[in-house]
């Protein structure tokens, strides 16, 4: 059984434009070398947003990327981006957008329309997944991952979600540029699952809501990320309350993280370069969201 190594939560919470109240969990500037090849986890709300009758919609305006992709989880709400690369889409509940910052884009990151004038709870979680150095400067790419394209297996007092890898031979729709687990659970109060992770890979499990007890004793709260021994396979977790969490597993990619705002890369001077590049209009340019006033 993998043993709990250490817990890591947020330590304030500050707001992405004015659509997201997140907490950040990790950064690149804290844990990525343990937990390669994740490099920061954003967790907005749950929080609840009054209709919006007025034409700015909330959210996060054009800013660039580089040398990674964002994973944008929704639980609860819309979410709509649109990127320079021509990505772009809608996800509501269960839903995914798995973008490929890859070389370079500017996107905006916003309240879906149907969700901005209704209202209500928002929650969703963001990761932010490092690349290979040798596809640190591939071409960007947008997967948007419906709740039809994921497969949702069920446990004893549960479900698992599979976004990227495979769980019980059933694999997830994520195309990946290194081997990552990304597991959507959830497990009734009282149950136990176990989970198989490949050897070697590091292995995170976030809560959000709910309580969790590991093999070893340790005990996960809302809105901490328990972070596991890479020996072992076996991933046991018991659910004390009603869960919901995520686990994610990646095989580390070992290789240096240089990160400044927006762009991660390998080198200063490819950080350097971003920014060159950024702002000389390399990383494209956009039209807004319809309806946004940016
Ligand atoms: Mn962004």
């Amino acid at each position: 059984m993998k043993k709990l190594i250490f817990l890591q939560s947020s330590q304030g919470a500050h707001w992405v434009g004015d659509g997201f109240p997140a907490r950040t969990i990790f950064t690149y500037n804290d844990l990525a070398h343990k937990i390669s090849p994740f490099l920061l986890m954003d967790y907005a709300g749950p929080a609840e947003f009054t209709p919006n009758n007025t034409s700015h919609i909330r959210g996060v305006d054009e800013h660039p990327h580089r040398g990674f992709e964002t994973v944008t989880i929704v639980y609860s709400g819309e979410v709509v981006h649109k990127d320079s690369a021509g990505g772009g889409g809608t996800i509501g509940p269960g839903e995914v957008q798995w973008m490929t910052a890859a070389s370079g884009l500017v996107h905006e990151e916003k309240h879906g329309p149907n969700f901005s004038k209704s209202g209500g709870r928002f929650e969703m979680v963001q990761l932010w997944v490092n690349l290979p150095a040798k596809h640190k400067m591939d071409k960007p790419r947008y997967q948007g991952l419906t709740n039809k394209m994921i497969p949702e297996v069920t446990i004893d007092g549960g479900k698992v979600r599979v976004i990227a890898g495979s769980y019980n031979g059933n694999k997830g729709p994520a195309m990946t540029f290194s081997p990552i687990e990304l597991w959507d659970v959830t497990l009734a109060a009282g149950k136990t699952a176990t989970f198989e992770i490949t050897a070697g890979q590091t292995c995170t499990v976030f809560l959000l809501s709910g309580l969790l007890k590991t093999a070893d004793g340790g005990t996960i709260n809302e809105a901490e990320l328990g972070v596991f021994e890479t020996t072992g396979t076996t991933l046991q977790l018991r659910a004390e309350s009603d869960s919901k969490f995520l686990i994610l597993a990646g095989q580390p990619l070992n290789e240096p993280i240089v990160g400044y705002g927006p762009f991660v890369m390998n080198s200063e001077q490819e950080i350097r370069q971003a920014f060159h590049d950024f702002n000389n209009g390399l990383m494209g340019t956009m039209n807004p969201i319809e309806g946004s006033e940016v």
